[in-house]
């Protein structure tokens, strides 16, 4: 491991905090020192408060930020003199500990304290670093680890035997600092945890940091160990029907709505097809912070597509699950059984999380997991702490606090929706309102619009022409291999054609409007209809108009399409029920914010009613208009939990309409 210190970057730093953030950061950009939160760092220093008074402050990460991109709003400054009080307690819970950090906040908007501050604050250095740097605890995992790291760093490092984080940690950590002289050390070894460094300054603690790991990448090296690391030749090949079944499989024992990620590469498929793979996953994480991330072991699967087999091997990990927490419960609530990640012979690493951004922190640390796991086993045997320890963390006071304190989630969080038409107008608002609620979307049109209507990893937008239908089973498997399956169809896409009276009709225009206001959905439910049965609470809601009910003068086309799409959807719910699909149908009418109607457009369908473009926008009984977002609050409704005994139904969103009452 190289540094990566500027020098002239950092003379353009205006304060010790900006440098702190900086030096951080650089921390950060390492993946094999820290993943997703992992590490914290901290600066001794000196605030001057409200009142005038100089006091001194641990200036330490906020919990849970990343250090990758993290600035000086990230870091909190606690007392001092709080953090030494609570030092030299002889015991303390960790809750009690956090509310402290709390009340010791010099500012109460900053993030919450790092668990670890107190630790930070017993290091008479001004500068602290600290990392769960991979290659130092891969060799701390090894056989004879502790042993190994004193050939490796002699004096010139404390050495302290693992201990849960938390009050415990500090505690043993002021045990092993008494009566030493810190300075001479360049930093300390956590046994099975991780690294400190320190110094006086912001690059010593930084360089002493990347030397001590370097030291120990090193030692692998010559060891031999990272040619031992397997690839497969070629890339993992999944099924999207398979990979839906065992994300349904999953999402069965977790209770929830889940995302899978695969990780189909040349590594993660090597790693899935050691013949050791049952006995090296089965002894648990490279760090025990990842519990709480991916339990203690993951799933492993064999090469097989079958339904039954994939159930066989979850049934028996949860078995073992359950009696995991028999053997270690104190007095905690069980967590959900099922797996957060799984080994899959042959084809790769899925991961899953309530969202794709979970999911993906899955996926980043069960790769480098696997790869430390392979190096460990290299150096003589991959072993982790014991069980007893893993569970401590997992079942941690604080965790458990967040189970009782049941915060409530996004109602469609872990759910996996698909929107036509999702560029614009009906389409963009339920794709956005989706969002709001949880849901994974994946977005189809052919307008590239449909790239910018959200934003982050749980929106995939793909350019579609819905009348293909070999473009539109394409892009549905390609959902499905994004976020692992489907839960919720909103077939949308449809396009409002100019008047033409029956007598005037062409045959190309007849045409064009029934290939999209009707065949494209029957193609978008075929395509979609194997995902949708093995989805999560599948729910399918077809976008039709209050035309069907109610059709007017010129509309001949479109009001045979959308009466056709109606018939479509009343098979689909008869047919889709047997599955748990849920087919339901809105019939808007007079939403006039989308880009279907122009200016002219409405003046001209005005006319066909006698009335002036401003009658013809509140031609309803509630004189209201019709917007948008009306329509996607009643869709999104329709697809949620309030509407789970509810399939065949027609919703008008009309503002009322006589010839519809
Ligand atoms: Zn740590």
């Amino acid at each position: 491991m190289k540094s990566r210190w500027d020098e002239m970057y950092v003379r353009t730093l205006s304060s010790e905090l900006a440098l702190r953030a900086y030096s951080s950061r650089l921390l950060g950009l390492e993946e094999d020192l820290v993943l997703h939160g992992g590490g914290n760092t901290s600066l001794k220093a000196t605030v001057n408060d409200f009142a005038g008074d100089d006091i001194p402050v641990l200036w330490v990460k906020g919990s849970g930020a990343d250090l990758a991109v993290i600035n000086e709003s990230g870091f909190a400054p606690v007392r001092m003199r709080t953090l030494l009080a609570m030092a030299e307690r002889e015991t303390l819970t960790d809750s009690d500990m956090v509310k402290h950090q709390r009340a010791a906040m010099l500012d109460p908007d900053a993030p919450l304290p790092s668990i670890e501050a107190v630790l930070h604050a017993l290091i008479p250095l001004a500068w602290v670093d600290h990392t769960h740097a991979d290659s130092v605890v891969t060799i701390s995992n090894a056989p004879g680890g502790d042993v190994r790291l004193r050939e490796i760093y002699g004096d010139s490092v404390l050495y302290v035997p693992y201990v849960m984080p938390g009050f415990d940690l500090a505690k043993a950590v002021r045990a092993v600092l008494k009566g030493r002289d810190v300075r001479r050390y360049e930093g300390m070894v956590l046994l099975h945890h991780g690294v400190f460094s320190w110094g006086d300054t912001a690059r010593e603690s930084y360089e002493r940091m990347i030397s001590i790991v370097d030291r120990a990448e090193r030692y692998l090296e010559n060891q031999g160990t990272l040619e031992k690391v397997v690839s497969s030749p070629t890339r993992g090949s999944v099924n999207p029907h398979a990979l839906g079944e065992l994300r349904r499989q999953i999402a069965a024992v977790a209770g929830v709505g889940m995302v899978a990620r695969i990780d189909a590469s040349e590594a993660a498929v090597g790693f899935a097809s050691r013949p050791d793979i049952e006995a090296i996953c089965s002894r648990g994480p490279v760090t025990p912070d990842h519990v709480i991330r991916t339990k203690r072991t993951p799933l492993v699967l064999p090469d097989t597509e079958d339904g039954a087999v994939i159930a066989a091997h979850l049934a028996a990990y949860v078995e073992e699950y359950h009696s995991y927490f028999g053997r270690h419960r104190r007095d905690e609530i069980e967590l959900d059984p099922a797996p957060r990640w799984c080994v899959w012979q042959g084809r790769g690493i899925v991961s899953f999380g309530r969202t794709a951004k979970d999911a993906d922190v899955v996926a980043d640390i069960a790769r480098h997991t696997a790869r430390c796991i392979q190096v460990g086993e290299a150096l003589g045997g991959w072993g982790a702490l014991p069980e007893d320890d893993i569970f401590r963390m997992e079942y941690w006071e604080l965790e458990q606090r967040k189970l009782r304190s049941k915060t409530a989630r996004p109602e469609l969080e872990g759910k996996v929706a698909l929107v036509t038409g999702a560029a614009h107008g009906i389409g963009r608002a339920i794709v956005l309102r989706l969002r709001e609620l949880g849901a994974n979307v994946v977005g189809l049109d052919r307008d590239e619009a449909v790239i910018d209507v959200a934003k982050g990893r749980e929106y995939l937008p793909i350019r579609c022409d819905v009348t293909d239908g070999g473009a539109v089973e394409a892009a549905i498997s390609a959902a499905v291999m994004t976020f692992g399956g489907l839960d919720l169809l909103v077939s949308n896409a449809g396009s409002f054609p100019p008047s033409e009276r029956i007598s005037e009709l062409s045959d190309v225009h007849w045409e064009q409007t029934l290939a999209l206001n009707l065949d494209s959905h029957m193609k978008v439910l075929r395509s979609a209809t194997p995902h949708l049965c093995r989805g999560i609470e599948p729910s399918v809601v077809f976008n039709a108009s209050k035309n069907v009910l109610a059709p007017g003068p010129g509309v001949g086309a479109y009001s045979v399409a959308k009466a056709g799409l109606t018939q479509l959807a009343r098979v689909a719910a008869i047919e889709l029920g047997e599955h748990g699909v849920r087919v339901n149908l809105v019939h808007p009418d007079a939403v006039f914010d989308t880009d279907l109607w122009s200016p002219e457009l409405i003046a001209s369908r005005a006319k066909n009613y006698g009335m002036s473009p401003e009658e013809y926008r509140r031609r309803n009984l509630l004189k209201r208009e019709v917007r948008s977002r009306d329509v996607a609050m009643i869709v999104t409704r329709l697809l949620g939990p309030e509407f789970a005994a509810t399939t065949g139904a027609q919703v008008p969103i009309d503002g009322g309409n006589l010839r519809v009452i």
